[in-house]
């Protein structure tokens, strides 16, 4: 559907010459026009080089500017502490599903929690490494029962005496479902924060890794970044693909092989944006603020509903239902028509979802929500 029609007015945050429209994607996400303006004024000539930065040796001095660079300020931006490993590896976050109990199985027994689709597919891809003699791998609870909108009461879960690691999924992207509380088990707790890294302040020291997809809240897909601890390293399968090696990783400084350079230097520009908006801390306050306005237009009416328990609705990924679902479609022809992008509800859960990671402004989600509550009026 075209969007030539949408008024200027309806859009105060995309400029003449862009005309950038509110994107609620949930992956590959919207990304901060600033960060693609500079991107795109660095494009042909880097830095006076004559060449762009796609076009360097990834071992050149110039390069790896980039990259220590951007790995400082996500130090800073996360608080990470020295005695853990930033690597910025490949094959997107669900690689990691595999090079998790490759690295840090070892023979033992690993738990996990499914809360969703994504730890779903964590869990799944896990067994496939216990089934070849790797280890074990045992699921300690799952909220399928309520159909993800739940999580079960921590003291009904299963958890094994020395388990090798503890996985969960910080939030679930596609049920909108977060855990906001790291979860307090004995063993190494592994968090996949795909699509909630940098939304707000965590204590990075509770964890034993962290990893996440760059595509949702840091830049583009395929890139994944991967927060380990030291004393994970170094226990890894003889199967582990040497790439997927986070000892080896970390001792070439993720440069095993040849780096996806632009994404890295991308994400390195999204963190310079981060920071300059006041870091984790301030930006988590917006991503609240954004969180909280939506929850309300959806909790006030009896048009829109959300089902999420509501100490674990996400607030990065916000699904909703219409009343009348007859509606969804043109709920969607006329968002669309309104300038408000990619509302589509995964096909797993159905009706919408908004995803609104740190580069959806608060002005983008109050765009959203006058526009539900037209459509309320209208079709109530
Ligand atoms: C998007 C997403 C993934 C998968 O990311 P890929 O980069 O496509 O592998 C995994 N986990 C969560 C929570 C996600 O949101």
């Amino acid at each position: 559907m075209s969007t030539n029609s949408v008024p200027t007015q309806t859009t105060p945050t995309s400029d003449a010459t862009h005309h950038r429209l509110p994107n609620f994607s949930a992956g590959p996400a919207t990304i901060p026009t600033a960060v693609l303006s500079r991107a795109q004024e660095e494009l042909l000539d880097w830095q006076g080089r004559g060449m762009s930065v796609m076009e360097v040796s990834h071992r050149s001095k110039e390069y790896m500017a980039i990259t220590d660079k951007a790995e400082a300020k996500l130090r800073s931006l996360m608080s990470i502490p020295d005695n853990y490993k930033v690597l910025f590896l490949q094959g997107g976050a669900s690689l990691q599903f595999s090079a998790i109990p490759l690295n840090l199985l070892n023979g033992g027994k690993a738990d996990y929690l499914t809360t969703g689709t994504w730890s779903a597919k964590a869990i799944k891809e896990a067994q496939r490494y216990a089934a070849l003699g790797l280890g074990e791998i045992n699921l300690v609870a799952t909220g399928k029962d309520s159909n993800f909108t739940d999580v079960p009461a921590p003291d009904s879960w299963n958890n094994s005496d020395n388990a090798a690691y503890f996985h969960y999924c910080a939030n679930e992207t596609i049920h909108g479902l977060q855990i906001f509380e790291p979860p307090q088990v004995d063993a190494p707790l592994i968090a996949d924060m795909s699509s909630c890294i940098l939304s707000q302040p965590i204590d990075v020291s509770k964890f034993g890794m962290i990893y996440a997809g760059a595509q949702k809240n840091i830049g583009p897909a395929g890139l994944v970044i991967v927060i380990v601890r030291d004393d994970l390293l170094g226990q890894a399968s003889e199967w582990c693909p040497l790439l997927m090696n986070y000892a080896h990783q970390a001792d070439k400084e993720s440069m095993s092989n040849t780096p996806p350079t632009y994404s890295w230097y991308l994400a390195g520009l999204v963190f310079d944006w981060l920071e300059e908006q006041g870091g984790v801390a301030a930006i988590g306050k917006i991503n609240q603020q954004k969180a909280d306005l939506l929850y309300k237009t959806i909790d006030d009416s009896h048009f829109y509903s959300n089902s999420v328990a509501t100490q674990y609705r996400s607030i990065m990924n916000i699904p909703f239902n219409l009343a009348d679902s007859s509606l969804d479609k043109v709920f969607l022809e006329e968002s669309e028509a309104a300038g408000l992008l990619n509302l589509k509800g995964h096909r797993d859960v159905g009706g919408m979802r908004a995803s609104i990671y740190n580069a959806v402004s608060l002005e983008w989600v109050q765009q959203l929500v006058d526009f539900m509550l037209a459509f309320e009026k209208k079709h109530a």
